[in-house]
């Protein structure tokens, strides 16, 4: 069993190649079939499971393979296609580092924003285009209050390190975040949940957020 042997696209599988990734870790090796099949997922992966590689193969294969977005224009907004939530600015630039040595040629663009920094680079970031939006839970509401970021187009939710979230304070602002998205007139949205522990809240915001899910646990 080889990433060789999945075909996520030509430019993907060679960045995958060029990464020396070969084989898939144990997490990557089922979340990967599942998301790309189209399933929301609840897995259990701590730090170093390779987590960051499954949920960003399925995102940028399906951004790659999927149909063109039409973007509403002008306002300065911006409309990505997938929302990768993390709890702290550490974890967001390791997530956008890593996801866009994986889109390298793609012609799927990363973006990252966090909190605890100028917003103003992160602004025009953003105003450059952005496909897929990493970012910390609390300046994302910001970008949202300021009429900057719409989740209107949003295909993929992860969020990673779900619990961790959680003990950070940032359920209302996660909910707020989701809340938007549900009420995007499309309402395909394709969900991920990661985290290491899955006490009752983990199991409460999965229930509410994810639609009919594979939980994995490995
Ligand atoms: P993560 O759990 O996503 O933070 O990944 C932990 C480390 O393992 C990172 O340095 C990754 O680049 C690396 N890694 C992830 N998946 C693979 C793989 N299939 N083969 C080799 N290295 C990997």
């Amino acid at each position: 069993n080889t990433f060789a042997e999945i075909d996520l696209g030509n430019a993907l599988n060679e960045n995958i190649r060029r990464c020396k990734y070969v084989k898939p870790t144990p997490v990557q090796r089922h979340a990967i079939p599942i998301s790309i099949g189209g399933r929301d997922l609840m897995a259990c992966a701590q730090t170093g499971s390779g987590k960051t590689a499954a949920f960003c193969f399925p995102i940028i294969s399906g951004i790659m393979r999927g149909p063109p977005a039409q973007r509403p224009r002008g306002a300065r907004m911006v409309y990505p296609l997938a929302l990768i939530l993390s709890p702290t600015r550490e974890l967001s630039v390791q997530i956008n580092e890593e996801a866009r040595k994986f889109a390298y040629q793609t012609g799927v663009r990363v973006v990252v924003a966090y909190g605890g920094a100028p917003i103003n680079q992160q602004l025009r970031d953003l105003e450059r285009g952005v496909d897929i939006l990493v970012a910390t839970p609390g300046r994302l509401v910001d970008l949202l209050e300021r009429a900057r970021v719409s989740l209107q187009m949003i295909r993929y939710l992860a969020l990673d390190e779900a619990d961790r979230m959680l003990d950070m304070g940032f359920e209302p602002q996660i909910r707020k975040i989701v809340e938007q998205m549900d009420m995007s007139p499309r309402g395909v949205r394709q969900t991920m949940l990661f985290s290491a522990t899955f006490p009752k809240e983990i199991q409460t915001l999965a229930s509410d957020f994810l639609s009919n899910y594979i939980f994995l646990a490995v």
